[in-house]
């Protein structure tokens, strides 16, 4: 699916020069699901935003689904974005001022999908994460829980081949934490690539291969027998 290959981004402010990843190799295949972990600061999010495409690395190979991401101009970044990845985050994201049903919708609008099908989609992601039934509520109306399956709905419904999720358990309970993780479990066994970063160990454990970073650098990986 892709492949990194001394990629290294630097943000540089007025004073200070920060190497969030430095020289990062790393190859993931079609259907895995990997866990990324590692202390604050040490470039997960960085990881995942170059791997989403919605940050340009400073400098090394990027190659998605056998092309060159470095390659792309805007157009073309937006456009393998929007039909391979899906994003979920920490904090839901999720607009307050549209209903969960518009929400997932949102994600849908720059597809040139008619608007009978799209609604199809719709209904069809908001059943299968549970979430039928809160579809006319707004974010605000719903547990974080609820909230998080609502983001994953919005993943989901532009059918990706890969999943970025980005502590997508941080602000949940324990209870609420475990039932998004069965939820990414079973999308991974439907065939959906994953990557995710978590602070859990237990969340980790989910996944078929952990990768530990330290100071922009991989430390270690590990693959857990299926
Ligand atoms: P993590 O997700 O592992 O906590 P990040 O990838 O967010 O780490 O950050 C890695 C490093 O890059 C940190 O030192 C952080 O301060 C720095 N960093 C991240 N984003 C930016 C940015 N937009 N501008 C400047 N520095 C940044
Ligand atoms: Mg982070």
């Amino acid at each position: 699916m892709l492949t990194m290959t001394g990629l290294t981004k630097t943000y540089r402010t007025d004073s200070v020069e920060t190497t969030a990843l430095d020289a990062i190799d790393l190859d993931i295949a079609d259907g895995e699901f990997v866990a990324v972990m590692g202390p604050s600061g040490c470039g997960k999010s960085t990881l995942l935003n170059v791997m989403g495409m919605l940050d340009s690395p400073t400098d090394g190979s990027y190659v998605f689904n056998s092309k060159e991401v470095a390659g792309l101009n805007e157009t073309q970044l937006a456009d393998t974005r929007k039909s391979n990845i899906g994003f979920i985050f920490q904090s839901f994201n999720l607009v307050d001022e549209l209903t969960v049903r518009e929400n997932v919708e949102l994600a849908l609008l720059y597809h040139n999908i008619p608007a009978a099908e799209r609604k199809a989609r719709v209904e069809r992601v908001l059943d299968k994460v549970g979430i039928a039934h809160r579809a006319k509520h707004r974010p605000t109306q719903l547990s974080g829980g609820q909230q998080q399956r609502v983001a994953v709905a919005r993943a989901l419904v532009g059918e990706p081949k890969l999943i970025l999720a980005d502590e997508p358990t941080g602000n949940l309970d324990t209870a609420h934490g475990e039932e998004v993780m069965r939820m990414l479990r079973q999308l991974n066994q439907e065939g959906s690539t994953i990557v995710m970063v978590t602070h859990s160990p237990a969340h980790a454990d989910f996944a078929s291969r952990i990768v530990n970073m330290l100071d922009g650098r991989i430390l270690q990986e590990r693959r857990r027998a299926a």
